[in-house]
């Protein structure tokens, strides 16, 4: 019976159509149960229920008001009250559960989320928000993402208010939420060193990981991670980290991580203070870091360490010996000599620094390097800036994020924990992240997700808008050239290891003038993609491929669209080859050659050919075909070509000084005698860079 199915349905559809409150009519509770036993009496001749379910007798017994028929007491007719409402509450079934009976929940969601993510969000089980979506003919797995949109939709069918959030909103909180008071403690300094090149950086980082770790250590140092630390004389640790060049350290600090503390200065003492030297000066004093000056290769007899300290003050930089604040040690990457003293320096700038850090918490820091590992997948060597970073942590670094699968140390060994000031290596990430990324560690998978996604879609939107600005219309290319006055090679660039891309886009930046240069639509760590062959055709861009190789679908991507994917592995191939094609972009130079003079003796007007200057050659020679300049009182009143010469009446090639001739212009009749022609030839001679 329709009666029994739904809930509104006993009181309204009574006999006599007469409409009567019932009890979940809770607005008139005091004139309910008056009046539905007045109305008992009409009930029992109720037609089509007898033959009902087993579970219609109970409510009809409580409904009719059996008094009369069977003598039922009044307990039965409480009993009846409450069975009716569980019933209903049965009947009505699961999507209907009474919504008071749970809390309606804000629930914030972002431009994407998990459906299981979603579900914990609003206290519901995953498996009913895959059915509702299923119900919507939404296909989703627990782990799948959903947008805000069907979020939305989702929240408030179960009842639950949403707030949408800003998509930059996920990522506040990640880095620099303050320590509470007292918990810093002493770290190590990290220290890089910059000089120019050949002063002896690479050696001086050698001899000083050697003289302390391979001595101390038995085994020695398995790998390179680009950083390690060393015991300092004084006790305590220094970090030292060694970062590809002086422009990536200012990336890193444009990015938002300062990685280091104290710059090391290196000036080979034979050499002096170079262009790069004052680079790097520029570089420490932007970022606001400390120097130490190390003088280097004093074991060469030519060495004039006070040339160095002297030209130091040029860059208004005094070292402590010539009365000044900056500390300064000579010493011998070669022997040795000195680079106690440099790490007692260091130590003794540190301690003037006051180090410190909070290690009891989340860790956070910087990734110096980051590769992908033909064995061990994506591996970041990170430096780990505060808080103690754990195996098993979550991290996520620029786009990429993962479990913390297992770390290593500077040693080349597994280590469960990173220290504050501790450089690591990172095993299991999803991705390589870039040099120069921050990374921090989330709490859970789906934090992490939503950052990575998050900055992923910033990431492929950036590009996909400079790849949309490049390919707006020729012609608005071939304006912005115009305008710009520059030719841009577009360019999209994938290598093994960040350092290494870092280097090929920074020379390939410096190798442009004013007229063409490069434009890196992408760059990267990895293979060469189909989506990084898909940009590049879309702004016509080669794809250049350092010591990494194309994926199959990129091959075919490449094939399809007529993509150039050009492999090497040395970078001044790469440097070379591009500087010759832009090169060849350049416009070729005119270079004009002088021919000879002539002087307009007399105007002749012939029919049908127009105006003929009969002139004398003065000096040099005047050929057909040539360039020429109509000069008046040492103005130039027209440039244009010859259109004929001739002697008397024949056509000829040319004529010498001291001859007689007649000349017509290309569409210039305005000669007058007197007028002097200058003849020259233009000649385009190929530019390279
Ligand atoms: P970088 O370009 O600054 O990294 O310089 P390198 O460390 O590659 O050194 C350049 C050259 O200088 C190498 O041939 C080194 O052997 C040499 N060199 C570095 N330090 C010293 C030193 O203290 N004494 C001497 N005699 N040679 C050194
Ligand atoms: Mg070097």
């Amino acid at each position: 019976s329709p009666a029994a199915r739904r809930p509104s349905a006993p009181t309204s559809a009574a006999p006599g159509g007469v409409r009567r409150p019932t009890m979940a009519e809770p607005e008139e509770p005091a004139r309910a149960a008056p009046r539905r036993l007045g109305a008992a009496p009409s009930r029992p001749v109720t037609p089509a229920k007898p033959e009902r379910a087993k579970a219609a007798p109970t409510k009809e017994r409580g409904r009719l008001t059996i008094a009369t028929a069977t003598g039922a007491t009044g307990e039965d007719r409480t009993r009846s009250v409450a069975s009716y409402r569980r019933r209903v509450q049965r009947l009505s079934g699961k999507g209907h559960q009474e919504p008071k009976e749970k809390l309606a929940r804000e629930v914030v969601v972002p431009e994407t989320i998990t459906v299981q993510e979603l579900a914990n969000r609003m206290s519901e089980r995953a498996v009913d928000v895959v059915r509702l979506l299923m119900k919507q003919g939404v296909m989703k797995k627990i782990t799948d993402l959903i947008d805000a949109d069907t979020a939305q939709l989702v929240a408030e069918d179960l009842g639950h208010t949403v707030r949408r959030v800003a998509e930059s909103d996920v990522e506040e909180g990640l880095f620099d939420a303050p320590d509470a008071e007292g918990a810093q403690t002493q770290r190590a300094p990290v220290v890089t060193i910059m000089g120019h090149v050949d002063h002896g950086k690479t050696s001086l980082l050698d001899a000083i990981r050697h003289t302390k770790v391979v001595k101390g250590e038995a085994g020695g140092i398995t790998q390179h991670i680009g950083a390690y630390q060393v015991p300092s004389p004084l006790g305590g640790l220094i970090t030292f980290i060694d970062t590809p060049g002086h422009a990536a350290f200012t990336a890193m600090r444009q990015r938002g991580a300062k990685s280091t503390d104290i710059v090391v200065l290196v000036v080979a003492a034979d050499d002096g203070v170079m262009p790069q030297t004052a680079e790097a000066i520029n570089h420490a004093r932007a970022a606001g870091v400390p120097l130490i000056v190390a003088i280097n290769k004093i074991d060469k007899p030519e060495a004039k360490p006070d040339k160095v300290r002297s030209e130091l003050l040029q860059y208004e930089i005094q070292v402590e010996s010539l009365g000044g604040e900056t500390l300064e040690v000579e010493v011998s990457a070669k022997t040795g000599e000195g680079l106690d003293k440099l790490l007692e320096v260091i130590q003794l700038q540190a301690e003037i620094l006051d180090l410190k850090a909070n290690a009891d918490r989340a860790a956070e820091g910087v990734v110096i390097e980051a590769k992908l590992d033909r064995g061990r997948g994506p591996v970041a060597t990170v430096l780990v800036q505060r808080g103690t970073l754990h195996q098993g942590d979550i991290v996520v670094a620029g786009s990429e994020w993962g479990r913390v699968r297992m770390l290593v140390d500077d040693k080349g060994a597994s280590t469960p924990n990173a220290l504050p000031s501790t450089p690591v290596e990172i095993l299991g990430f999803n991705g390589a992240p870039e040099a120069g990324d921050r990374f921090a560690v989330v709490e859970n998978e789906a934090r992490a997700r939503e950052i990575a996604d998050y900055r992923q879609r910033q990431k492929r939107e950036q590009a996909a808008a400079r790849a949309t600005v490049r390919v707006s219309g020729l012609e608005e290319m071939m304006s912005q050239i115009k305008t710009a006055g520059r030719k841009e090679l577009p360019l999209v660039i994938k290598g093994d290891v960040q350092g290494s891309v870092e280097a090929i886009v920074q020379s390939l930046e410096k190798i442009g003038n004013d007229e063409v240069g490069v434009r890196v639509l992408l760059s990267g760590v990895g293979g060469v993609t189909e989506s990084d062959v898909i940009l590049a055709a879309a702004s016509k861009a080669a794809v250049l491929g350092f010591n990494v190789r194309a994926l199959k679908e990129a091959r075919d991507a490449a094939d399809r669209t007529g993509t150039e994917i050009r492999y090497y592995n040395i970078i001044y191939d790469l440097v070379d080859d591009i500087k010759s094609t832009m090169s060849g972009m350049l416009s070729p130079e005119r270079r004009e050659d002088f021919l000879g003079n002539a002087e307009i003796r007399e105007i002749f007007a012939v029919s049908k050919v127009g105006k003929i200057a009969g002139c004398l050659v003065t000096d040099g020679v005047v050929q057909k075909g040539a360039s020429v300049r109509l000069i008046r009182d040492n103005v130039v009143i027209h440039e244009g070509k010859l259109a004929t010469l001739k002697r008397f009446k024949d056509d000829v090639q040319e004529v010498r000084a001291g001859t007689e001739c007649g000349m017509s212009f290309e569409n210039y009749q305005d000669m007058r005698a007197g007028d002097v022609i200058e003849c020259y030839r233009v000649t385009e001679v190929k530019r390279t860079l």
